[in-house]
């Protein structure tokens, strides 16, 4: 395979003035990557800021409600800022302080990725300024002012539909023009290499752990991993310590919205073609003249028109399995997972959840399934009342 390709996927396509940067960027990540010292230092990072190792939990009452597999969770949602998004914040501002970096700049969707990069940033004596889509900062109201709070410059982008893709366009952009200070921390695994790898990597944190975990809880491996996939980060962590244990299911649940026989989905395996776009080859969600076409999720942490490379790969070899989940099925399993296990998800992770609810009834009670639960609901709750015909503000 060569350099940043996952089989055809990934490579770089980018402007020209973005090149030295990621020669840079590559060289100084592979640099870290075998320094004790800064492996030491992230560890210390995630374990007493973040708050890892985030626990396994078996959730015994729905493993026994659905009478099949011991179904556990892999608790992403208790870390720091409720979300795995912190384990890839905290490791990328490191490494820009490493490269002497003094300030960082983010794109954000619903916000979680620009809340984690502005508290790594904080915690790390950064600058830190985040695109995000007008659309986005209207709906997200509380997240632009939280990343306020947290000393955080936030730019509302207006070209295009207002949305993450022109979010990332448009951090590419100010990248481009100001290197020599600025370090790009994007937030999922896609963009141009060394992202989908390096973002990987920070993520792969969640399996390392996992695998531990079940077999000292099991004593075996899991029969399947599950987790949701908007642009593939914590799918991505959750599955990498398990691609070569073939025998391990692995699953991603990308957003079937309103349905697959709807334009209003962000179902990219389901429903997409290869293409290029943010810096990468992968699979897209494009019209017939091969533009990026609009998606729509009620979960904003899945409403992206593509998928990291890494995970088309997967697809194209079959070593991993992707599925579609409407809203519905979401917002069910979001409601049946707060009043069954007490622990209200977010709405990204009620996809994986919805999923697994369908499949452990089909497996054996001695088998187990890990869902990555990517991150806490609190954000969502209203949405959701929302979604149910209930208005809370009256
Ligand atoms: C951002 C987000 C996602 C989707 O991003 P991935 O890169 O696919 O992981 C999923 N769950 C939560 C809680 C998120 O904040």
């Amino acid at each position: 395979m060569s350099k940043g390709r996952f089989g055809d996927f990934g490579g770089q396509y980018i402007p020209e003035t973005l090149m030295n940067a990621l020669i840079s960027l590559e060289a100084a990540y592979n640099k870290a990557k075998e320094d004790a010292g800064f492996r030491a230092e992230l560890g210390a990072l995630l374990s007493e800021y973040a708050g890892r190792p985030s626990r396994l939990y078996f959730a015994k009452k729905m493993s026994a409600g659905l009478g099949g597999a011991k179904l556990y969770f892999k608790r992403e949602d208790l870390n720091h800022t409720g979300s795995h998004k912190i384990n890839n914040a905290l490791g990328q501002a490191l490494l820009a302080k490493k490269m002497g970096k003094t300030r960082i700049i983010a794109e954000t969707g619903a916000g979680q990725h620009g809340v984690a990069a502005a508290t790594a940033a904080a915690l790390l004596g950064l600058d830190c300024e985040v695109f995000m889509g007008k659309e986005d900062t209207e709906r997200q109201a509380l997240n632009v002012y939280r990343m306020e709070l947290l000393g955080t410059k936030v730019h509302s982008v207006t070209s295009g539909t207002q949305t993450l893709k022109d979010a990332v366009n448009e951090t590419m952009r100010e990248w481009a023009g100001r290197i020599a200070d600025t370090h790009y921390v994007l937030g999922s695994v896609m963009g141009p290499h060394p992202f989908p790898t390096m973002v990987r990597d920070f993520q792969s944190v969640i399996s390392m752990e996992a695998r531990e975990q079940i077999l000292q809880a099991e004593g075996r491996l899991p029969a399947v991993v599950i987790a949701c996939v908007g642009g593939g980060s914590n799918a991505a962590g959750m599955f990498h310590h398990f691609v070569e244990d073939k025998e391990v299911r692995l699953v991603g649940c990308e957003a079937a919205g309103r349905g697959l026989d709807t334009a209003e989905h962000a179902a990219t395996i389901s429903k997409g073609e290869t293409g290029v776009f943010h810096g990468m080859k992968s699979i897209f969600c494009q019209n017939s003249e091969g533009q990026i076409a609009p998606v729509y999720s009620i979960s904003a942490g899945l409403d992206y028109p593509g998928i990291g490379p890494e995970h088309a790969f997967w697809h194209s070899t079959g070593r991993a399995e992707y599925v579609a989940v409407t809203d519905e099925e979401a917002v069910s399993a979001f409601e049946y997972f707060s009043r069954t296990e007490g622990i209200i998800p977010a709405v990204e992770s009620a996809h994986a959840i919805a999923h697994a609810k369908k499949l452990a009834p089909t497996l054996s009670k001695d088998q187990n399934i890990i869902v990555c639960l990517s991150g806490r609901g609190d954000k969502d709750v209203a949405a959701i009342a929302r979604y149910r015909g209930k208005n809370l503000s009256e």
